[in-house]
């Protein structure tokens, strides 16, 4: 076996791909032996973490990629950003806090969403980004067909679920109860971030029920950081000044 070979074998890709390159320059600058395998074991870690993060990214199944540097403060007032920059070194993920965005349409809900799972990506946090709905759906399946306790159990694991727009559409009782039940298993253990077009005092609306409404509500907002979100649709700014985007 050539050394290419044992450290490829060993899954040292960077290793294998660089060693000789590396080698070169070395002998230049005259390095020890040990700065030589310094420097290649620490882009091997550097390059493993990459891939680490990039994975937990497609495990997470966000909608986009949109981070916190790529939101516009000044367009949106009604967002604290100074608060918004404090929850992004995700302390909130220890505590097991949740983060609701409550606000209309195009306000930036789902770009915050997605920008704080990019975050606990990055932080080597396993997340997943789901629609209420389609979750809901899956929940009711998943209890259809004997298997909730598998998916209850793969839910509670994630240190961040993200749930998007709850509210479009009303959630039948079996759903709600299933919610009910998934929100009270991550209550004070994982945190949930999620985002609404209805303001809580229509939730009884969504859910059909006013008592599994204010329990969801309860469990959710106790430990929260809520925003507020009013003002107006960046999806239409352009439209509105008159000016034309794509
Ligand atoms: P919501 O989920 O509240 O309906 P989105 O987060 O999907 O809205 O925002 C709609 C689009 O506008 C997205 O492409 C998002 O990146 C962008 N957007 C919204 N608000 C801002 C903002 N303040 N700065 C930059 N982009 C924004
Ligand atoms: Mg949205």
């Amino acid at each position: 076996m050539t050394l290419k070979e044992t450290l490829e074998f060993l899954s040292l890709k960077s290793m294998a791909a660089n060693f000789e390159e590396e080698a070169k320059k070395a002998l230049k600058r005259k390095d020890s032996y040990t700065d030589y395998l310094k420097n290649l074991a620490e882009e091997e870690m550097l390059q493993k973490i990459e891939r680490s993060i990039n994975t937990k990214i497609v495990k997470a199944r966000l909608p986009y990629i949109k981070t916190l540097e790529m939101f516009d403060f000044s367009f949106q007032p009604s967002i604290d950003e100074k608060y918004v920059k404090e929850l992004s070194n995700l302390s909130f993920l220890e505590k097991a806090e949740n983060i609701l965005f409550v606000g209309p349409p195009g306000v930036g809900k789902t770009h915050l969403a997605c920008a704080f799972g990019v975050k606990a990506c990055q932080g080597r946090k396993r997340v997943l980004f789901s629609y209420a709905n389609q979750l809901i759906e899956d929940l009711v399946i998943s209890s259809s067909t004997n298997t909730l306790s598998e998916k209850m159990a793969f839910l509670t694991r994630l240190d961040l679920l993200i749930i998007d727009e709850l509210g479009y559409m009303p959630v039948g009782n079996n759903g709600a109860n299933l919610f009910f039940q998934l929100v009270s298993r991550r209550y004070e253990t994982s945190s949930i971030i999620l985002t609404s077009n209805k303001p809580f005092s229509q939730w009884g609306e969504i859910f059909g029920n006013e008592t599994i409404a204010s329990a969801i509500l309860d469990r959710l907002v106790h430990h929260s950081h809520i925003f507020q979100i009013s003002g107006k649709s960046y999806r239409i700014k352009d439209k509105i000044s008159g000016k034309h985007s794509k």
